[in-house]
């Protein structure tokens, strides 16, 4: 009858309100569990380096270390270790400037196979001497697309420095594709090496997240090279992509937009960039 009816429909109303107050309760538990992995995180991530030169310090400072190039190699592990701070600080900082909207994009038009070309070089000189070839494979010679510059040329250096860390093969191959679609410019960075197991690839992007903690942190790496390439990526209103087959490889795509070479006029001559 209508009561029953009434009180049903009450029942109804009850369960969907206590079930939402448990969904918020259960988001709120989420977020501090979030917050303090990520505080744990931050300070693990900080207390390695220091552990290691307070180490070091207090042998240089106990005065036991008689010989002057072991000397000089405790210093230069002190510095390392600064450097090392120092970095997991600035990539800290640029991600809270990308997730509070801080960041400006400047943009222009460039030719991404040139600057792939001038990210090689730079990874070659300096000293990644593993036996490893870096091949760019294009459909044109020059593909113009219009992008913040320097931030691109951090998503391919991220991108790329990864492919050598994890390459870990006698013969690692990185390869780098650049093609025209019809309003973007398709780019992948793939590599030959150990390849990311199938559970793991959904987190590869968080802050501090990592496969393989001992060795990446042997590597040098702070855990935040991936997550600054998706905010970069995001900045641009574009996503990143990946593809990986375990202990085969891996390959990370992203698109641009495609755009054409400013013609600059001067004295009646057109001269393209
Ligand atoms: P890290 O400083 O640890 O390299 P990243 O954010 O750049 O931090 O990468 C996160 C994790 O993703 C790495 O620790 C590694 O386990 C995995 N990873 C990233 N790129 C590759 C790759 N090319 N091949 C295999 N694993 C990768």
């Amino acid at each position: 009858d209508y009561d029953s009816d009434l009180s049903f429909k009450e029942l109804g109303e009850k369960m969907h309100e206590m079930n939402q107050k448990n969904a918020e309760i259960d988001m709120m538990k989420e977020m501090e569990n979030y917050r303090k992995e990520y505080i744990g995180n931050i300070s693990h991530e900080l207390k390695t380096p220091l552990f290691s030169m307070q180490g070091y310090i207090e042998t240089l400072r106990d005065g036991g270390v008689e010989d002057l190039s072991i000397r000089d190699k405790y210093l230069q592990r002190i510095d390392s270790s600064v450097e090392r701070l120092l970095n997991i600080v600035k990539d800290l900082d640029m991600i809270n400037r990308y997730e509070s909207g801080q960041i400006d994009l400047k943009y222009s038009i460039f030719d991404i196979n040139l600057l792939v070309q001038e990210i090689f070089d730079l990874l070659e000189m300096e000293g990644e001497k593993l036996a490893m070839t870096m091949q760019l494979q294009t459909t044109q010679p020059q593909l113009f697309v219009s992008a913040d510059k320097q931030r691109i040329s951090q998503v391919l250096i991220n991108l790329i420095s990864n492919s050598i860390k994890y390459a870990n093969r006698e013969e690692a191959q990185i390869i780098v594709s650049t093609r025209e679609g019809t309003k973007s410019i398709h780019i992948s960075v793939e590599d030959n090496g150990m390849g990311i197991k199938p559970e793991n690839l959904p987190r590869i992007f968080e802050r501090f997240f990592r496969v393989e903690s001992s060795r990446s942190r042997k590597e040098g790496g702070s855990g935040l090279g991936l997550a600054i390439v998706k905010h970069i990526l995001e900045a641009h209103q574009q996503t990143i992509a990946v593809e990986s087959t375990y202990l085969s490889g891996t390959k990370f795509k992203f698109k641009l937009t495609k755009s054409t070479p400013s013609i600059k006029k001067i004295n009646g001559i057109s001269i393209g960039n």
